[in-house]
């Protein structure tokens, strides 16, 4: 499986949506952790990169 790439201020989507409804998520913090913000409601939420890699809904390429 190829690897994913995540990039700072990159605006992701994600296959299910936040308690508050939204879906698109803002990447703050790249490391170990990776830091994504809520677009909808500014929750900010720390992620594993492979919890993130399952998460994000990606266009097909
Ligand atoms: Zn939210």
């Amino acid at each position: 499986m190829a690897v994913v790439e995540f990039h700072l201020g990159e605006t992701l989507t994600m296959r299910k949506a936040h308690p508050c409804g939204g879906t698109e998520w803002r990447v703050e913090r790249l490391g170990a952790d990776i830091g994504v913000r809520c677009l909808t409601c500014q929750h900010y939420l720390l992620m594993t990169r492979s919890k993130l890699e399952h998460a994000v809904k990606r266009a097909p390429k």
